[in-house]
């Protein structure tokens, strides 16, 4: 495919070469568990290099363009992304199992990411601040320098649009470390920027395992800001090998997100983004709405209308774009069933599956979407992220009740809270410990322009938006003393 010659090079200093050693790594279609291709397996060596090519750009031709010239680049960037949607789309599918019009809706993020980002590069900057007679003080906002990106493979072109379009509009030099599982659209991300005209450097990418490249990146020096998306467990590895060289870092990690459903709420309106929000990529998002918190009054009806909608969810491979794909592995499989398996044995009230379709292929990973009831919220289920399609409903009578159940995991990343009633909006805005608050919606279709990221378990730092472009920048004071 012209967008992707291949998939076994990394990209240093605007050379595409293979790793250190030239291992390969193969890449499994979730869809079929067929080998969809063959990625490289970059070592410490090649990290070393891809640091060392991101500081030479840093202080070369990267580092002297002006904050426009760089939002002009990323606009480019967004515009050639937004020409090859759908061979995007199909390397995603092949690479992830995504549906295609999940793998569309991505690659769409991703050209909005840029535009985003392109446009915003010239509108940060310091401030003049009010100082002593005699003084002229004043901040300088710059880049951290080297900033290394350490992904998942859930949504890989929608987590490099917010993370490398935001360091890259302050000025920053990058390397990438996709997950291994989903390099495809990071190496075709890469080649769309070249031919955008980024200079070499600005961006590299170094594909391997995560106990290879991914802790050589963040245990190196010359890395001056971490930005990492994934599970909580190797969150806090990198965290602390990072505070090693005492850069700062970002922590987007996982969740186990509540939608509160009051009496007093559109049901009609509400059902879809109830369901949706825990199904949608097979329910490996980390913002999957995993808990459905439904008032006491309505929870039977609730409870039924939604199974209704889960009976007829269908799933199979990623080209069928059918309501649900395959799971990523068929580890990820396994670690979902077991919960599935902890349900059974603690005689949980399945109340529906979806469907996987007939023709679906014998070696992918697929599950049938299960919806549980009446979960007692100390349970597993309604406590820990399983990362699939699996929701775990749970009633409830007060107010108060549903914030303590909302609040009551180590998680905080995202809370709908579906009610007609104004000011319990406000409330509830206020006592939900989560990083965005969604009233009568869920996702708000996902903007680039809002700020996003936890508390707690969920990490800490926030990426989309301007917010990511303050995080991904520091400041200068200057203080000048002229009499
Ligand atoms: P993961 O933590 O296993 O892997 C994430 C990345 O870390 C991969 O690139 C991996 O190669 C790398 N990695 C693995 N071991 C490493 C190590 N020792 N040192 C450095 N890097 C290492 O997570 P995953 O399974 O790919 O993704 C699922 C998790 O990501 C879920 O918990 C999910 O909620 C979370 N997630 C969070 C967000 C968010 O924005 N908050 C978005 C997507 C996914």
């Amino acid at each position: 495919m012209s967008l992707l010659p291949s998939t076994d090079e990394i990209l240093i200093g605007g050379v595409w070469r293979p790793p250190t050693g030239g291992a390969t790594l193969p890449i499994e279609n979730p869809s079929t568990g067929r080998i969809a291709g063959h990625i490289a397996r970059g070592t410490a060596s090649d990290i070393d290099d891809a640091v060392s090519a991101a500081h030479t750009a840093r202080v070369g031709a990267w580092g002297r363009l002006t904050a426009t010239e760089r939002g002009r680049l990323l606009t480019r960037l967004g515009e050639l992304v937004r020409d090859n949607v759908e061979d995007l789309a199909h390397l995603e599918a092949a690479d992830v199992g995504k549906p295609l019009r999940q793998g569309r809706a991505d690659a769409l993020a991703l050209a909005r990411y840029c535009e985003f980002y392109g446009g915003a590069a010239d509108k940060v900057h310091g401030e003049t601040l009010p100082y002593l007679d005699g003084y002229t003080v004043y901040t300088l906002r710059v880049p951290h320098g080297v900033t290394g990106h350490i992904i998942p493979w859930n949504y890989p072109m929608q987590i490099i649009g917010r993370s490398l379009g935001a360091a890259l509009a302050m000025g920053n030099a990058t390397v990438l470390k996709p997950a291994e599982e989903a390099c495809f659209t990071a190496l075709a991300f890469a080649r769309l920027a070249d031919k955008a005209g980024f200079p070499p450097g600005a961006i590299n990418v170094v594909t391997g395992l995560g106990e290879e490249v991914g802790a050589a990146l963040a245990e190196h020096p010359g890395v001056d800001h971490l930005s990492f998306t994934g599970s909580f467990a190797v969150g806090c590895l990198v965290q602390a090998a990072v505070a090693r060289h005492a850069a700062p870092v970002t922590l987007e990690l996982g969740g186990k997100s509540p939608q509160i459903v009051f009496a007093d709420a559109d049901i009609d309106r509400a059902l879809p983004f109830l369901m949706n929000a825990g199904i949608q990529n097979a329910g490996q998002t980390c913002s999957a709405a995993s808990r459905l918190l439904i008032h006491r009054s309505v929870y039977a009806d609730v409870v039924a209308r939604l199974a209704e909608r889960y009976r007829a969810l269908k799933v199979g491979p990623a080209d069928q774009d059918l309501d649900v794909g395959p799971l990523i592995s068929a580890q990820q499989k396994a670690m979902v069933q077991k919960f599935l398996d902890v349900a059974a044995r603690d005689r949980l009230n399945i109340v529906a599956r979806g469907t996987i379709v007939p023709n679906a292929p014998e070696g992918g990973h697929y599950l049938a979407p299960a919806l549980l009831a009446d979960v007692d919220p100390n349970h597993a289920l309604a406590q820990d992220e399983i990362f699939g399609p699996v929701q775990v409903a749970i009633p409830f009578e007060t107010e108060d009740e549903a914030v303590a159940i909302a609040n009551g995991t180590p998680y905080g990343l995202v809370a709908g809270v579906w009610t007609s009633d104004g000011a319990r909006q406000m409330r509830l805005a206020k006592a939900i410990r989560a990083g965005q608050i969604f009233i009568n919606n869920y996702g708000a279709g996902g903007g680039v322009e809002l700020p996003f990221g936890g508390f707690g378990r969920s990490g800490h730092g926030r990426e989309k938006g301007f917010e990511a472009l303050y995080g991904f920048s520091t400041i200068k004071t200057v203080a000048a003393f002229h009499g």
